[in-house]
C-alpha cells in the first residue's frame, strides 16, 4: 500500500519546479541573458510605438549586439557601436553606442549601452515629438544632456551612497531639457514648476518615460534631480 502522501508531495515537487523555472527565466529575461532566439516575444522595433512587452524587449538586446546593430537603425538614430570597456570596481560598459541624433532630434552621446539607446530612440520619436508637434506646433530639435558616463556612485541619496549609479555603466542619462525648431527652450529647472504648456509638457514627457525606461526620476524625486530628468535601465523600477 502507498501512503496518500508521497503523490501529493511528488505534486508540491513538480509545481515548485515549474514555478522555478518560470521565476528563472522571468529573471534571465529581466536582465538580458535570454538570447532573443528563445524569446517568446519579437525583436523589439524603433519604427512604431511598441505597445506591448516593452520592458523585456528592450532588456534582450543588453547582451546582444547583433540584434542592437539590427534594430538601431537610420533614420530614427545614427547609433555606431564602441568597444566594450571591461568592467573594473563597478565602472566600465559593454555593448554600447555613440549617437549624435535620435529620435529626429540632435543628442550627443558619446557611449549609451544599445538598450538604453533603443530606449530613448522610442521615447524621443513616439512620445516627445507627436507631444511637442501637438503642444507646440513644432517639433524638438535638441535635446540638452548634462552627462552619460561617470565612474561614481549614486547622488542625492544617502542610503545609496555606497552604491554604484547606472551612470558607472554607461546605461544612464540626465536630461536638463528641449530645444524646439525656432529656438524656443523648455528647461526643466526653470519650467517644472510652472503653470504653462511647458510644464504640462514636462510632466507628460517624464511620465511617459516610465514605459521605456526602469528609472525615471524628475525634480519630484528629490532635490539633485531639481533641473534633470535621470533615465536608467538598472535592475530597479521607480517612476517619479
Ligand atoms: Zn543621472
Amino acid at each position: 500500500m502507498t501512503s496518500p502522501a508521497r503523490p501529493k508531495r511528488r505534486l508540491f515537487s513538480r509545481l515548485f519546479l515549474v514555478l522555478l523555472i518560470a521565476a528563472t527565466t522571468l529573471v534571465a529575461m529581466r536582465l538580458g541573458y535570454l538570447p532573443q532566439r528563445y524569446s517568446p516575444f519579437p525583436p523589439i522595433s524603433l519604427d512604431t510605438q511598441p505597445s506591448w512587452f516593452v520592458d523585456t524587449r528592450l532588456a534582450a538586446l543588453r547582451l546582444d549586439r547583433p540584434l542592437c546593430e539590427a534594430v538601431l537603425k537610420q533614420p530614427h538614430i545614427d547609433a555606431t557601436a564602441i568597444a566594450d570597456q571591461p568592467y573594473k570596481n563597478g565602472c566600465g560598459w559593454q555593448n554600447a553606442v555613440s549617437f549624435s541624433k535620435a529620435g529626429g532630434a540632435k543628442i550627443g552621446a558619446e557611449k549609451l549601452t544599445c538598450e538604453m539607446a533603443a530606449a530613448l530612440a522610442l521615447w524621443i520619436e513616439h512620445e516627445v515629438q507627436p507631444l511637442a508637434q501637438s503642444t507646440f506646433g513644432s517639433r524638438v530639435a535638441s535635446i540638452g544632456d548634462m552627462g552619460i558616463y561617470d565612474c561614481r556612485n549614486i547622488l542625492g541619496n544617502p542610503l545609496m551612497k555606497n552604491v554604484r549609479s547606472q551612470h558607472a555603466t554607461a546605461n544612464a542619462i540626465d536630461i536638463s531639457g528641449f530645444t524646439l525648431d525656432g529656438g524656443r527652450q523648455i528647461s526643466i529647472l526653470r519650467d517644472w514648476t510652472g503653470k504653462g504648456p511647458e510644464a504640462a509638457f514636462l510632466k507628460e514627457v517624464h511620465r511617459r518615460a516610465c514605459r521605456y525606461f526602469r528609472v525615471a526620476l524628475g525634480p519630484e524625486y528629490n532635490a539633485a534631480h531639481k533641473n534633470h530628468f535621470h533615465f536608467d535601465r538598472g535592475a530597479f523600477s521607480r517612476c517619479k
